[in-house]
C-alpha cells in the first residue's frame, strides 16, 4: 500500500513545490485540502480530518505568511492563526496516530541578533525581531510542539527552519509580498513603461539569504528519509547578499535600466539573517539552484502568471 501523506497548505508556494516534487512517486499517496474544505484554525474539523483521514505522514507547509510590511501592521493574526494550525494539526496527528511529522517554519525563530551565520541552537538566547515576532513566537510553538511530543511520548515529529524563500507560487502582492516577488513586480511594471526610478524600502543595507523552494522541496523529501532526523534544522544556502545588491540583480533580470532608489521611510528588519547549513548538509543535502538562475526562472513566472490573469 502506498504511504499516504497530507500536504498541509498544497496551495501556497512551499506546498505546491512539495507536490511537483512528489508527482513522480507512485510509492506515495498524497492527500490535500483546501482552505474551504478544511480549516486547520477550526480544532473540531482538524480532529475530525485526521479520525477520517488517517494520513500516515504529514508535511506542515500551511502558514499565514507575508512580507514585513503585512508582519509588522497584522501581528494578532499572524500569531494566532499560526499558533492554532500548528497546535490542532500536531496535537490531532499524535492522537491519530501519524507515524512521522514534518513541521516547516522559518529562520526569523532565531535571535534579531543572533551570532551569524545562524546556528540551531541560537534558539531562544535573546530577543526576537520586532517586525514579525508574532509569526515567529507561533513558529517556535510549533517547532517546540514537535520536539516535546517527540520527547514526551517518542512520536517522530520534527521540524526544518527554511531561509527567506523565492520562486515559482509566490505572492506578488505590491505591499503583502516578500522582498524578491515585490521588487520583481515593481521592477518589471517600471521596464515596461520606461520609468525612470525605482522605490526599494528601507536603507539597502540588510542581508538576507534566499533559497529557491524547489531546494526547499528536496529538503524535505530528504529529510523525510531520515531514520533519526534533528528535531529542528535550518534549510538555506549559507550564502547572503545586501538588499541593493538583490534590487541591482532583480533590476537586471527585469530589463531596468533606471535608478533605485532607497525609501528609508520602510522598515529594515533583522540587520542580518544567514544561516549555518551544516547540520543539515552533514545529513547528505545541499542546495543546487543559483540565485541568479533561481531569479531569471521566477521572473519568467511573473510572465507566466501576468498572461494567465493570475496575477
Ligand atoms: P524579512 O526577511 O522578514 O525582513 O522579509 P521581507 O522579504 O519582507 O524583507 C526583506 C528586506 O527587504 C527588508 O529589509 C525590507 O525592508 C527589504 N525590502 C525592500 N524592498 C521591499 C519590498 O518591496 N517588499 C518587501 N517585503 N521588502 C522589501
Amino acid at each position: 500500500m502506498p504511504q499516504k501523506i497530507f500536504v498541509a497548505g498544497h496551495r501556497g508556494m512551499v506546498g505546491s513545490a512539495i507536490l511537483r516534487r512528489f508527482a513522480h512517486r507512485d510509492d506515495l499517496q498524497v492527500v490535500t485540502r483546501t482552505r474551504t474544505e478544511l480549516d486547520l484554525c477550526n480544532q473540531a474539523a482538524v480532529n475530525k480530518f485526521f479520525e477520517s483521514e488517517r494520513p500516515d505522514t504529514v508535511i506542515f507547509a500551511a502558514a499565514k505568511v507575508g512580507g514585513i510590511h503585512v508582519n509588522a501592521t497584522y501581528p494578532a493574526d499572524f500569531a494566532y492563526d499560526n499558533t492554532m494550525m500548528a497546535a490542532n494539526a500536531i496535537h490531532a496527528a499524535f492522537q491519530t496516530g501519524v507515524s512521522r511529522f514534518l513541521f516547516l517554519g522559518s529562520t526569523c525563530i532565531y535571535p534579531r541578533m543572533a551570532p551569524q551565520p545562524i546556528q540551531e541552537d541560537a534558539l531562544l538566547t535573546s530577543p526576537l525581531e520586532e517586525t514579525n515576532e508574532g509569526y515567529a513566537l507561533a513558529k517556535i510553538m510549533g517547532l517546540k510542539l514537535c520536539q516535546y511530543y517527540r520527547q514526551q511520548h517518542g512520536a517522530l515529529f520534527h521540524s526544518a527552519m527554511p531561509t527567506n524563500l523565492y520562486g515559482p507560487g509566490d505572492n506578488y502582492h505590491p505591499d503583502n509580498s516578500h522582498v524578491i516577488p515585490g521588487l520583481i513586480r515593481r521592477f518589471d511594471d517600471a521596464a515596461k513603461e520606461n520609468a525612470n526610478s525605482v522605490t526599494v524600502w528601507g536603507s539597502g543595507k540588510p542581508r538576507r539569504e534566499f533559497l529557491h523552494v524547489d531546494d526547499l522541496a528536496a529538503a524535505v523529501e530528504h529529510l523525510l528519509q531520515l531514520e533519526n532526523p534533528p528535531d529542528w534544522v535550518n534549510v538555506g544556502t549559507g550564502v547572503d547578499l545586501t538588499i541593493a545588491d538583490l534590487a541591482r540583480k532583480i533590476a537586471d533580470a527585469t530589463g531596468f535600466e533606471g535608478q533605485i532608489v532607497q525609501d528609508a521611510s520602510k522598515p529594515d528588519g533583522t540587520p542580518v539573517k544567514c544561516t549555518d547549513i551544516s547540520r543539515i548538509r552533514s545529513t547528505g543535502w545541499q542546495p543546487t539552484i543559483r540565485l541568479d538562475d533561481g531569479l531569471t526562472q521566477t521572473v519568467a513566472d511573473y510572465h507566466h502568471r501576468i498572461q494567465s490573469g493570475e496575477v
